[in-house]
């Protein structure tokens, strides 16, 4: 699942990383936070995509058992999307509860300190891979009575939640520029911050799409256990129900316009 050109690109910030962490033992924790995350996740994954499946689908509707994404290449710039948002997540975590605390970030040290929060924080973010296992899996959920299909997705509110974060890290930082922080200052706390986290995310992101994925994706569906069926689609005319090819411009029954 993980391209080559991503391994190469992971290699260099790996250097950097280290380049830059070379003189305190920073180097450690992010590699310790990397791995305990994707062991973290490599675990409970399965159990967590199947808790924020909207629990009225799995009452009320037939789940049906898709193509799920298996041995496809992810592409250098969706890994990169991909193992941003964990570091996102836990980053604006983070910055959450120091405002809560009404704790600043100024100095080198105080970031670092923020990191290693961050850091710790990381596992966390399974609700991430747990809606990456959920939109990968292939499944689709049928309501048969109202007659549609729809891609099986998560909870809304949780969904959110994980968008949310990102908004209120932006929201966090207007609110100290607004109290008068230093902007240069600031700025490259953030980066420093942000950066700290993305190497482990991206080290667990790695790890979890390299090794985890099929075997979370396995015990996924085992939970799941979906009904296994193709779907069919039949396409109609929305005025006189008239069986259609899909091809027409005008019903071939009563010339309603098509398209
Ligand atoms: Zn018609």
């Amino acid at each position: 699942m993980v391209g080559r050109r991503f391994y190469i690109y992971f290699a260099f910030i790996s250097l950097i990383a280290l380049a830059m962490f070379i003189m305190v033992p920073l180097t450690l924790v992010i590699l310790f936070s990397g791995i305990i995350t994707w062991i973290f996740w490599h675990t409970l994954t399965p159990k967590i995509a199947f808790r924020v499946i909207p629990r009225r689908l799995l009452r009320e509707n037939i789940i049906v058992g898709g193509r799920p994404r298996v041995g496809e290449v992810l592409s250098f710039v969706e890994m990169l999307r991909l193992s941003s948002l964990p570091a996102l997540f836990s980053f604006s975590l983070t910055l959450f509860l120091y405002e809560i605390a009404n704790v600043p970030i100024s100095s080198i040290d105080d970031v670092s300190v923020a990191g290693a929060i961050a850091m710790f924080l990381l596992p966390l973010s399974i609700f991430i891979s747990a809606k990456w296992v959920v939109e990968y899996s292939g499944l689709f959920s049928i309501n048969r009575f109202e007659k549609n299909v729809s891609k099986l997705t998560i909870i809304e509110y949780i969904e959110e939640f994980i968008g949310f974060g990102s908004i209120l890290a932006i929201l966090l930082t207007l609110g100290q520029l607004a109290a008068g922080v230093d902007l240069e200052n600031l700025i490259i706390s953030l980066l420093a911050l942000f950066y700290m986290v993305l190497y482990p995310s991206t080290l667990a992101t790695i790890l979890f799409f390299k090794f985890s994925y099929s075997s979370v994706l396995t015990r996924f569906l085992n939970k799941v256990r979906p009904f296994r069926a193709e779907i069919n689609i039949e396409l109609r005319c929305p005025r006189c129900n008239q069986p259609l090819e899909g091809g027409e411009f005008t019903c071939p029954n009563c010339n309603t316009q098509l398209r």
